[in-house]
């Protein structure tokens, strides 16, 4: 059961997911709503519940996690007769908390519920987030592990997800040799999560596999297309659905780097930053795959489903970088253009996001290196960089020439997979800092701007490139998992 909180209020909540419910704006201001999904009273029709997990953390097998801050509250068909999975996160202790509190403090809460709703509208497989509710309870955080714990404000958001099963939830089973219940939660997710998978046992098994890898990697392609690094890739934090789950100390991207990570505890080795998605997905498969090994019909249907992993992933990424660059097609020689300027951006410190809505902007006949000028933090390596990026520029002019297309429709289709907005770290901290002073108004400003990420629309201050103020603070380029 949830523990009950002293003093729930209304955060904010997701229109759309309310929808999904088929719940209105009165029901979300109503008190049945506020105590339902501040884990104070269950609901008619609610049970509650926990589950039991493990995972490899960091590399390593961690043993049995669990649901330690999670509290399933059931499963609500709407009308359409879609299933969607309730879960508060941060409600309270469950058998799986081990030596935390089962609770979650506002900053992380409020950065998950406005990323998922941001992912979603990217157009991103993510769970959903229908509320964000203040406790009015104290957790003590040490936000930094540097011996500073602090009383912070406490909150609570629901999630929404048609399932929150994790790839470590098949590996405590194979990791404890209980096979049988193995096999049980195998026939269930195929029973209620893949329905439209047919045949025989072996081949609704081999199918099964091979719809997580080709998921998974469509997953991390998506990922890249946008600069989303999720920062802690462990196998607890990957959905059997292919969706982005547990949103923690994750970041957006701002210089391209693919060497960056915002979360300091994975600063030494840089496992999960944002270039090393695709390789670590496919080690959390390989992991997953050992798992069912004991009760696949054939080794070599998982070995199937890795190599369906490869494929996917090459294939999904050139057709996503091709997009990113207004190619029509991919031919084989753009590896080395894209790789050019990939380099030349890292070098230069260019910000992802600005650049390629500038690149659409440049003209195949004449390209000018000052379109994409916006996109530079420093002018001393715009200007060290400026013949280097020129001579790229001229590259890519010649080979849109080679294709049949104007400029115009170029940019249409650019600005489709480019987004415009995304919710860089330093916004969802200044919405943070607002909420920790009751001011809501930036949640909901920055909610506005998530509708429609591709749109050209937005207030300035919520597209501009990352203020330096932002660089070392903490909380916008560098987040821990304390949370
Ligand atoms: P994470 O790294 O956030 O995905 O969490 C790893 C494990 O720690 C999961 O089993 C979580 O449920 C658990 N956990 C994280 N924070 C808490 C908390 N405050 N109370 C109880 N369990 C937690
Ligand atoms: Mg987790």
């Amino acid at each position: 059961m949830p523990t009950s909180v002293s003093r729930p209020f209304l955060l904010a909540y997701s229109s759309e997911v309310l929808d999904l419910l088929d719940l209105s704006e009165a029901d979300a201001r109503s008190s049945e709503f506020l105590q339902a999904f501040a884990g104070n009273r269950l609901l008619e029709g609610m049970a509650s519940y926990a589950t039991r997990y493990g995972g490899h953390q960091f590399g390593q097998w961690a043993g049995q996690l669990g649901d330690g801050r999670a509290i399933g509250l059931g499963e609500a068909i709407n009308r359409k007769g879609e299933r969607w999975e309730l879960q508060l996160k941060g409600a309270g202790m469950t058998p799986y908390s081990r030596r935390a509190d089962g609770r979650a403090v506002l900053r992380s809460s409020l950065r998950e519920f406005l990323c998922s709703e941001a992912m979603h509208h990217l157009g991103i497989p993510t769970t959903r987030a229908l509320s964000l509710i203040a406790t009015g309870d104290g957790v003590v955080r040490d936000m930094l592990y540097d011996g500073n714990p602090a009383v912070e404000p406490g909150a609570i958001v629901c999630r929404v997800s048609p399932s929150f099963t994790r790839f470590g939830h098949f590996e405590i089973l194979a990791a404890r040799g209980e096979h049988e219940l193995l096999q049980r939660l195998v026939n269930f997710t195929l029973s209620r999560d893949f329905t439209f998978i047919v045949g025989t046992d072996a081949e609704r098994f081999a199918e099964w596999f091979r719809l997580i890898c080709e998921r998974t990697a469509l997953l991390v392609v998506e990922w890249l297309r946008v600069g989303f690094v999720h920062g802690v890739m462990n196998t607890d934090n990957m959905s059997i659905l292919g969706l982005t789950i547990d949103y923690g100390p994750y970041g957006w991207v701002d210089n391209f780097d693919p060497g960056w990570t915002p979360n300091t505890t994975d600063e030494q080795f840089h496992r999960y930053c944002f270039g090393q998605q695709s390789v670590v997905a496919r080690w959390n498969l390989e992991r997953l795959a050992e798992a069912l090994m004991p009760v696949a019909p054939a080794r070599k249907m998982l070995d199937a489903g890795l190599a369906h992993f490869d494929d996917t992933l090459q294939s999904a990424l050139s057709t996503m970088l091709a997009a990113k660059f207004g190619l029509l097609k991919w031919q084989n020689d753009d590896a080395t253009l894209v790789e050019t300027v990939f380099e030349l951006m890292q070098q230069a410190e260019v910000d992802m996001t600005e650049f390629f809505r500038q690149l659409a902007e440049v003209k195949q006949h004449a390209p000018a290196l000052e379109t994409l000028r916006s996109a530079f933090y420093r002018d001393s390596l715009y200007e060290s960089h400026a013949a280097l990026f020129e001579s790229w520029l001229g590259r890519y002019a010649a080979r849109l020439g080679q294709q049949s297309d104007d400029d115009a429709s170029r940019r249409v289709r650019m600005n489709k997979v480019n987004p415009r907005f995304v919710l860089r770290n330093y916004l969802a901290q200044e919405a943070i800092d607002a909420a920790m002073q009751n001011d809501l108004s930036m949640v909901e400003r920055l909610m506005q701007a998530a509708r429609h990420p591709y749109d050209d629309d937005h207030p300035a201050n919520l597209t501009a490139k990352r203020p330096d103020w932002a660089l070392d603070k903490v909380g916008c380029s560098k987040l821990s998992c304390s949370s």
